[in-house]
């Protein structure tokens, strides 16, 4: 120590007495003396954690295939406005607690789950794509699957096509819910219809895609969407290891008057312990009190399972990634590491792709597709910049688009460009303020045209890394 520290070692050990540690020369020092010790003699120490504890997977990539038991799947409900997510998030849960579990005092913590069947089922508690897929643009994957709303007396609406293609994006299994059916200008057969067009077929009409009916308000169809998830995730298999320490992601936090930091996780792999020492985003601690979606205190919780916990030092950020660790001296100092390493990449350069960085990536063999995102002035012009960019392709890269609608460019519009590491083309519109100041924090590369055949060009030559650097 004394020899990294550039001083003698008569010298620490006195700092070390001064300090209230007795030691010898050839004592091995912990990280907090070490800290310590540095702090005194204004050394900066860095200190370095092996890299394999300090990696973020939720997979059971690491773990024996014979250690592995089924979870829970965990599901996302997405749509247009006012088609009814909320009203159906509400009738799940409830007709769940009537069956279940009577007598707790149900608690919002961002998710919740049912049984049925024997089988639990986790839900995301916030309706919508955009809070999903900022979670993604953080670099957390955390849902198996999506429900689509879709009300039968409107039919499929612009936001019902930006879920669809963020939910593909994200690669996640879709399920359809055609609500509202209690309606007399209920219409499924029109929905099912619209949908063919988004490649969602329903298995009547030789696709493969779930559609149930439902109404949320009249609590009617439920117990066959539920049925339909669980056999969603029979089918994909969704497993982790419940015997190791457990990892998750926060899907809220915040603080609370009375009891100082509150997160609430998703556990996705392990299983989670009071007492247990943990990292979250940049914050450590230890949970001192879990409670469950139905109010009752936990002390422990398996995988698939959401909780809310107190005993953080601050407050995470949603899509914050979190791990137990064996001692809060480990957690704190990954949590100190982590903040450190977020302020360099937040001076650095950015990560996400652009066209004048494009060819880069290529040649490093890092993309084989380009992720684009067009918006344009009319239905006319976007399919036919469609069309056009998915001809191009140069050495081997394509274009993909991922997502394509009539309207300025929105917030939705650049959070999915970060997830997906996109472009984002808009053809006679522009960004809304929202969406330039997003664009700007996420570095999403926005480019405007007027005209398809300077988009082409301008797409093809930086593909060849051919552009010309702006200035
Ligand atoms: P969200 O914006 O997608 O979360 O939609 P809400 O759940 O807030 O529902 C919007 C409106 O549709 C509310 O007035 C609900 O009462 C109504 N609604 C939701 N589901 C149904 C349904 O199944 N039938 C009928 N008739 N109305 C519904």
């Amino acid at each position: 120590t004394a020899k990294l520290l550039h001083k003698d070692a008569s010298e620490v050990i006195k700092k070390l007495i001064m300090l209230g540690t007795m030691a010898t020369i050839n004592q091995e020092l912990d990280m907090d003396t070490i800290l310590l010790l540095a702090g005194d003699f204004g050394v900066e120490v860095e200190v370095k954690i092996p890299v394999e504890e300090d990696r973020f997977e939720t997979t059971e990539e690491n773990d024996e295939p014979e250690s592995l038991t089924t979870r829970p799947p965990v599901v996302t409900i997405m749509g247009h406005v006012d088609h009814g997510k909320t009203t159906l998030l509400d009738a799940i849960r409830s007709t769940n607690v009537i069956g279940g579990e009577a007598g707790g005092i149900t608690q919002h913590i961002g998710a919740y789950q049912v049984e049925i069947n024997s089988k639990k089922i986790t839900f995301l508690d916030t309706p919508g794509h955009e809070a999903f897929t900022a979670m993604r643009a953080r670099g957390a994957q955390v849902t198996d699957m999506t429900i689509i709303v879709v009300a039968a007396d409107d039919g499929v609406m612009p936001q019902t096509v930006e879920a669809i293609n963020h939910a593909k994006a994200a690669g996640l299994p879709i399920i359809v819910a055609v609500n509202k059916i209690d309606k007399p200008d209920a219409n499924p057969d029109k929905v099912k219809q619209e949908l063919t067009e988004y490649e969602l077929v329903p298995e009547e009409w030789g696709g493969d895609t779930i559609f149930v009916n439902v109404s949320a308000k009249q609590k009617m169809g439920l117990e066959d969407l539920l049925e339909m998830i669980l056999l969603v995730a029979e089918v994909n298999e969704y497993k982790a290891n419940p015997d190791k320490r457990a990892r998750g992601t926060i899907i809220e936090a915040e603080l609370d008057k009375g009891r100082g930091s509150v997160a609430r996780i998703l556990v996705q792999n392990g299983t989670l312990k009071v007492g247990d020492a943990f990292v979250a985003g940049n914050c450590f601690g230890r949970v001192r009190a879990m409670v469950n979606d139905k109010g009752r205190r936990l002390k422990e919780a398996g995988p698939s399972t959401p909780v809310e916990i107190t005993g953080l030092t601050e407050v995470p950020l949603a899509g914050d990634p979190f791990m137990v660790f064996e001692d809060e001296r480990k957690a704190r100092a990954i949590a100190e590491k982590r903040a450190t390493t977020q302020r360099q990449s937040e001076l650095g350069s950015n990560t996400r792709v652009t066209l004048d960085d494009l060819f880069q990536h290529i040649k490093d063999g890092e993309m084989k597709d380009l992720n684009v995102i067009i918006k344009g002035d009319v239905q006319g012009s976007v399919e036919a910049l469609k069309g056009s960019l998915n001809k191009i392709e140069v050495e081997g890269v394509r274009v993909k688009i991922i997502h394509s609608s009539v309207g300025a460019i929105n917030e939705s519009d650049i959070i999915l460009a970060a997830a997906s590491n996109a472009i984002v083309i808009g053809f006679n519109v522009r960004p809304d303020n929202q969406a330039k100041a997003t664009a700007d924090s996420e570095k999403v590369d926005i480019r405007l045209h007027r005209v398809i055949y300077n988009v082409i060009e301008e797409i093809e030559q930086a593909m060849k890394g051919m552009l010309d650097p702006i200035y």
